[in-house]
């Protein structure tokens, strides 16, 4: 199998790719390798995980698979979108990001908190000049007014995916992995391996 380098220190989200994508790749997380994270200086989560693909591969001469993600809700016109790791500051933690999105939907209606999770995967290889895969999942919901569940990660607690009395950190982590924003594009990413195999 070959190996690929997960360009990734979220644990939540090694966790989630290595259980649906295990059986595509022999894949290792960058912690294993002596380098830092590059600075999210993109303007959309496809830009990021391109850029933190492109770093780990030239880092460590393998491929290289980043994933960007985050939530964007419509009340906030689109916030925190890319800066959801650190909406409530650099080093926010999942807790304190929670609690600001709370914060910001105090009192605004159940009609208004529309959301959405979006997730953008980039898988670089090596070569000079070889194209990135890239691919792209979109999982709609809204926010709930409370936490709910202790599955998953970040904004889990708080979302409630379309078409379930639940939120998503309510759900089984295959259950979830199967419907979410990454779900989604994890399985865009083994039909385009697949392809490039026959
Ligand atoms: P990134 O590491 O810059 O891509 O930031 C991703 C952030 O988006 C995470 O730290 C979470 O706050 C949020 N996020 C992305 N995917 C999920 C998910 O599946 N569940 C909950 N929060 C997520």
């Amino acid at each position: 199998m070959q190996k690929i380098v997960l360009a990734s220190g979220n644990k939540g989200k090694l966790k989630e790719l290595q259980q649906r994508l295990g059986h595509v790749a022999d894949f290792v997380p960058q912690s294993e390798f002596d380098i830092d994270t590059p600075e999210e200086t993109g303007q959309s989560f496809v830009e990021n995980a391109l850029l933190k693909a492109r770093y780990v591969s030239a880092k460590t001469g393998l491929p290289a698979l980043a994933d960007d993600s985050g939530l964007s809700v419509n009340y906030l016109d689109g916030a925190p979108g890319i800066y959801s790791a650190r909406y409530a500051g650099p080093n926010a933690e999942d807790g304190d990001n929670n609690f600001k999105l709370l914060a910001e939907l105090d009192q605004i209606s159940e009609d208004s908190r529309g959301a959405a999770f979006h997730c953008a995967l980039a898988l670089l290889y090596p070569e000079p000049e070889s194209s990135p895969i890239i691919c792209e999942g979109i999982w709609r919901g809204k926010i709930l007014t409370e936490p709910r569940g202790d599955n998953g990660f970040g904004y889990d607690p708080l979302f409630q995916p379309e078409g379930l009395d639940c939120s998503s950190a309510e759900l089984e982590p295959e259950h979830k992995n199967e419907i979410s924003h990454r779900g989604l594009a994890m399985a865009m990413l083994v039909s385009r391996l697949e392809g490039i195999k026959e």
